[in-house]
Parts: C-alpha cells; sequence; structure tokens
C-alpha cells in the first residue's frame, strides 16, 4: 500500500526538479528557469550572478521545490547568497524570499518599495479570495495550495526589502559591478532590471515576458515607455521574467509585437484581431506548446486590461487624482 502512495507522488516531484535545472547562459551566470504552465501559478524565471562575495540571486520564485533549487545550486558552489534582487512584487518573483533568508540570515534584499502598497490593495484583496477559496473546497491538495499561497503573503517583512531602489543607476553588491534600473507604472508601481556590464546579461523581469505581456497589475503606456529605455540597454542576452534567453532581435521582436497589441487595442479591431496579432509577431519566439496559453491570456486581458475603464488605467498609471481613493479591480490572475 505504501509503494501506491509513493508512486502516485512520483511525477509532481520529477516535474518540480525537472523545472528547474541550472543552466550556465555566460560565465558566472546561471539561469533556473521558472515553469508557466495554464491552469497552475506560475514561478519566475532565477537569473544568479556569482560574485565576489558570493551569490546574488535575482526573483526567488513561488513554489518550494523552485527556491530549493536555488539553495542547492548555492550549496553546490560551496558559497553563500549575498544578495537577492526583486524585479517586481509579484508572488512568483517574491515567494522565495522568506526560505532564501532562513537558509542565509545575512542576505541584503533589493526591490523597489511598490510591494508596501500592493499589502494593502491586491495582495489584500487576494488575500480575502484565497481564505474563502481555501473554506470552500473540498480538494485537499487544492487547498494545500491555496495555503501555500496565504503563507507567502502571511511573510510579511520578510518578502520585503532591506534596500530600497529608489534610481536606476551603477551599484556594487556583494562585490560585482552592475546597473539596477528602476522603472514605475509598468508592469507594477515599480519594476527593477539588472544589467551586468561584464556579460551582457540583462534580467528584465516581468518587463518581457512569454508568451504574453501579464497585464493584471500594469499600466501599458508606461510599460512601453520603459520597454524603449530597455532597448538603450547595451545587452546582448535579455532573460525575460518568464521564457526563454532573447538576442537583441529577439527582444525588439518583442518590442514590435507589444507596440502593435496597444495599437491594435486603441483601435476599433476585435479582441480576437488583435491576439491574432501577437500570436503572427512573437510566433516565432513562442514554442508550439505556448500558444493555447499564450491566446487564453490575450483574451482575458484585451477586455480586462488593455481596455479597461479609464479610472482603472489611470489609477495602475499612477496618474489619479488626489484624494481618489485605490481600490483593486477585476480579479487578477498573475500576481
Ligand atoms: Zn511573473
Amino acid at each position: 500500500m505504501k509503494r501506491r502512495v509513493l508512486t502516485g507522488l512520483l511525477p509532481v516531484l520529477l516535474l518540480g526538479a525537472s523545472a528547474t535545472l541550472a543552466a550556465e547562459i555566460a560565465p558566472g551566470v546561471d539561469l533556473l528557469p521558472g515553469r508557466f504552465v495554464s491552469g497552475t501559478q506560475p514561478d519566475g524565471n532565477t537569473v544568479v550572478f556569482r560574485a565576489p562575495a558570493g551569490l546574488i540571486v535575482v526573483d526567488t520564485g513561488r513554489h518550494a521545490e523552485h527556491t530549493q533549487a536555488i539553495l542547492d545550486l548555492a550549496a553546490k558552489a560551496g558559497v553563500p547568497v549575498v544578495a537577492v534582487i526583486n524585479t517586481h512584487w509579484h508572488l512568483d518573483h517574491i515567494g522565495g524570499n522568506p526560505r532564501v533568508r532562513h537558509a542565509y540570515p545575512g542576505v541584503r534584499v533589493w526591490a523597489s518599495g511598490a510591494l508596501t502598497q500592493a499589502m494593502t490593495g491586491f495582495l489584500a484583496t487576494y488575500r480575502a479570495q484565497l481564505q474563502e477559496a481555501a473554506g470552500k473546497t473540498q480538494d485537499p491538495s487544492e487547498r494545500r495550495g491555496f495555503q501555500d499561497e496565504l503563507a507567502i503573503i502571511d511573510a510579511g517583512s520578510a518578502l520585503a526589502p532591506d534596500e530600497v531602489v529608489t534610481v536606476t543607476g551603477p551599484r556594487t553588491i556583494g562585490g560585482r559591478a552592475l546597473q539596477l534600473g528602476l522603472e514605475r507604472n509598468a508592469v507594477t508601481a515599480g519594476d527593477v532590471w539588472v544589467f551586468d556590464p561584464a556579460t551582457g546579461v540583462l534580467a528584465s523581469g516581468d518587463l518581457v515576458t512569454l508568451p504574453a505581456p501579464l497585464f493584471d497589475t500594469a499600466c501599458p503606456r508606461g510599460w512601453q515607455a520603459a520597454l524603449a529605455r530597455l532597448a538603450s540597454v547595451p545587452f546582448t542576452v535579455l532573460v525575460p521574467g518568464h521564457g526563454r534567453p532573447m538576442s537583441r532581435v529577439d527582444f525588439e521582436r518583442y518590442r514590435a509585437g507589444f507596440d502593435r497589441l496597444l495599437a491594435c487595442a486603441a483601435s476599433k479591431r476585435t479582441d480576437e484581431a488583435c491576439g491574432d496579432g501577437w500570436m503572427r509577431d512573437i510566433g516565432p519566439l513562442m514554442p508550439e506548446s505556448d500558444r493555447g496559453l499564450a491566446r487564453r491570456l490575450l483574451q482575458y486581458y484585451l477586455p480586462n486590461n488593455l481596455r479597461a475603464a479609464p479610472e482603472k488605467t489611470a489609477r495602475l498609471c499612477g496618474d489619479e487624482r488626489p484624494g481618489s481613493t485605490a481600490t483593486p479591480g477585476a480579479t487578477p490572475r498573475h500576481r
């Protein structure tokens, strides 16, 4: 009987393990790919830079398996994680912070200050939804999933930065010279990107995301402006928040597709036609297996975000009138 139970667990464990095999993408730079499968909550990509003092980890994933792969990488290298840089506050990018802090109490976490506002806005709403869903479900594994999400949010200060990034510029972290960029009101109220001049690697966070941009908490025109600034960073390899590493040519294809998607959303063309345009523009960057997910994401984001009520967009773009109250909009699907 025992054996049957264990066999039942095996595929899940294998999936977790196969999703987070590290690959060296440049000398001293590793990528731990995040899983993004339709119907499950994703993990963002993790980029690890080797610095003189230890490892610098860009984003820590959401699920325990993903974060464990980061800790395994550090253990194998025999060096501590000295810094975490969070590209933004979505849980698939900061969810592993408490585990990394627990393993390496001396770690310094760098991020924008946007989490503070999210904790009383989107994440407070999401927390209430999770509690209700956990109370209703009859499925124990589904309940565990909701409880894991609640535990991340309730980690509170263990998620938050020690070093708040308030301006774009050079930083020396763990003895390695990096360029940190801050973009306001793009994917979130504060997005950070990381450029390593020594290798030409740029970790963009969700400013670049395949198979489609994730607009839940985004200001579309702020995001468009941020992509234009990213284009002027002299990178040779760009690691997106989700999806495979890109060349500069790939990024320019992504950016042109993004511009056309926004132009289409502002036109009288149908949601379907705009989604088709994205599939045509980005097609060569997208594995065949991701096409269904891309379509589903766009058919949600076009009516709910790209064509949302002007008040909602204004709030996410930070240009609401003083005194107006910030309340979360439609149920976000990715955060
Ligand atoms: Zn993400």
